[in-house]
């Protein structure tokens, strides 16, 4: 069975921080992260709370076909 996949990229939590790639690596399978990082997907509940990364936020928003939001305003 496969599952719903909208867009050609899967988020994954890396060491550090949550990155995207083409493929849909298991928990504790290597990958290549669209920014280029080589990681080890981290599956577990708290990892997903890691950052986004940028770069990967990036090239997702560029794939999906979707604007980059706008930057928060700076706080006075
Ligand atoms: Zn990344």
């Amino acid at each position: 069975m496969t599952s719903f996949r909208p867009h050609p990229f899967s988020w994954r939590p890396g060491s550090t921080s949550r990155h995207a790639t083409t493929g849909v690596p298991a928990d504790g399978q290597q990958f290549q992260a669209l920014c280029g990082s080589a990681e080890i997907a981290d599956t577990c509940a708290e990892a997903w709370f890691l950052p986004t990364c940028a770069a990967c936020n990036v090239v997702t928003h560029e794939l999906a076909g979707v604007p980059m939001p706008p930057a928060p305003p700076v706080a006075p």
